[in-house]
């Protein structure tokens, strides 16, 4: 994830720079169940709406949880499916906040209602995300469902009047890209806490839909529109998060666009984000899947290191013989075309090597995903 607003800060606030590095233990996106109401088209997980078989029962998640207590995890982002459809949602996100991690709640809104606010606002979550893309009509035929966005936006504002940290997510792509600036408006006059804009990945349903993807000159122009948003926010003294997700290019991007309108901070920016270090798939950000399966992040479902039913997750994270986990975590990894030519690797870290691999079948060859030019990158 890539946190833009914090960079956008340095322009008026600079803070010192500081060494790169990982946190103690990785952040831990849950898939706790593959069951949702709606059937998105860009849907990672391939989620619909049944029942699936197999699945973590609760006690089980509650031992990983022990597990991961000790390894340090700090964030567990309870996802699915739905997560609201989980029968035992609130009695997993009140054991995960009693021990003492930071809990999100990632949701696609339409399950929040004045019905089950009250337990919500009881689990104390740290944050709730809940997804739209486009407004009214554009999110519907996304996410298949006549009146998801009104369900969505009334969930908001449930959380809003709860006083509930709550974020839009939007996942982009050149149907709905236009609609960037409204969703912005929306976040404004919701005036919700943070909007996360993920770039649309190659995994599940999403690697059918790659020709419809919004790279490049798209991509380009809505990154632009999240840092002069995100600017005016800061100036008008107005506390909201801007992030992206799915493109570490995005760190290398914005370097060359405070190149060109704030050059005077740009060797300050470029070490703070040397200071990121870009994608952290496989060192820290990790997934488990509803039925228990380790994979290296969210894109990675075709590919799975261990499941936490034979071996604690613990134990997963740390065994690099498993050759994709050891050029994950290695630094800089091993990368090939123009990843490996760039200048830029110690901001971006290669990007995200799963598009790589669906392309090219090597996870180390280049991201296809990059939308700088070659002079961007140094070449
Ligand atoms: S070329 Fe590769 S490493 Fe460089 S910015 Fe693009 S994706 Fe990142």
């Amino acid at each position: 994830m890539f946190r833009l607003s914090q960079f956008i800060r340095e322009i008026d606030n600079p803070t010192p720079v500081k060494p790169f590095r990982n946190p103690p233990g990785p952040v831990v996106i849950w898939n706790l169940l593959r069951k949702c109401n709606l059937g998105c088209k860009h849907c990672y997980s391939s989620s619909s709406n049944k029942d699936f078989s197999g699945e973590l029962e609760t006690e089980e998640l509650f031992t990983v949880m022990e597990d991961l207590k000790s390894f340090r995890v700090p964030v567990l982002i309870l996802s699915g499916g739905e997560p609201l459809l989980h029968p035992d949602i609130f009695k997993i996100s009140k054991r995960g906040k009693d021990m003492g991690f930071y809990v999100a709640l990632s949701s696609n809104g339409t399950k929040i209602t004045e019905d089950n606010i009250g337990d919500i606002v009881a689990m104390d979550y740290n944050y709730v995300g809940v997804s739209i893309d486009g407004i009214g009509a554009t999110n519907d035929k996304f996410r298949v469902m006549e009146g998801a966005y009104d369900a969505a936006v009334r969930g908001v504002k449930l959380c809003q009047d709860a006083g509930i940290k709550v974020g839009l997510r939007f996942t982009m792509t050149q149907d709905n890209a236009e609609e960037l600036p409204k969703m912005l408006d929306l976040m404004d006059e919701l005036e919700v806490d943070k909007f996360y804009l993920s770039h649309l990945n190659y995994a599940g349903r999403g690697n059918a839909a790659r020709e419809d993807d919004a790279f490049f000159s798209m991509t380009r122009d809505a990154m632009e529109v999240m840092f002069e948003r995100s600017l005016k926010a800061q100036r008008a003294g107005i506390e909201r998060e801007y992030v992206t997700g799915n493109n570490d290019a995005d760190g290398v991007f914005m370097l060359q666009w405070i190149k060109k309108h704030h050059p005077e901070h740009a060797e300050h920016m470029e070490q703070k984000l040397i200071q990121w270090g870009g994608n952290a798939t496989g060192v820290n950000v990790s997934n488990i899947d509803n039925r228990g399966n380790v994979h290296p992040d969210t894109m990675w479902s075709h590919h799975t290191l261990g499941n936490v039913k034979d071996r604690p997750f613990s134990e997963i994270w740390s065994d690099v013989s498993n050759p994709l986990m050891a050029g994950l975590k290695q630094r800089p990894r091993l990368l090939k075309g123009r990843c490996g030519d760039c200048k830029y690797q110690a901001i971006c870290n290669g990007n995200t090597r799963v598009r790589a691999e669906r392309t090219t079948g090597d996870a180390w060859a280049e991201d296809p995903g990059c939308y700088l030019t070659d002079a961007e990158i140094g070449l």
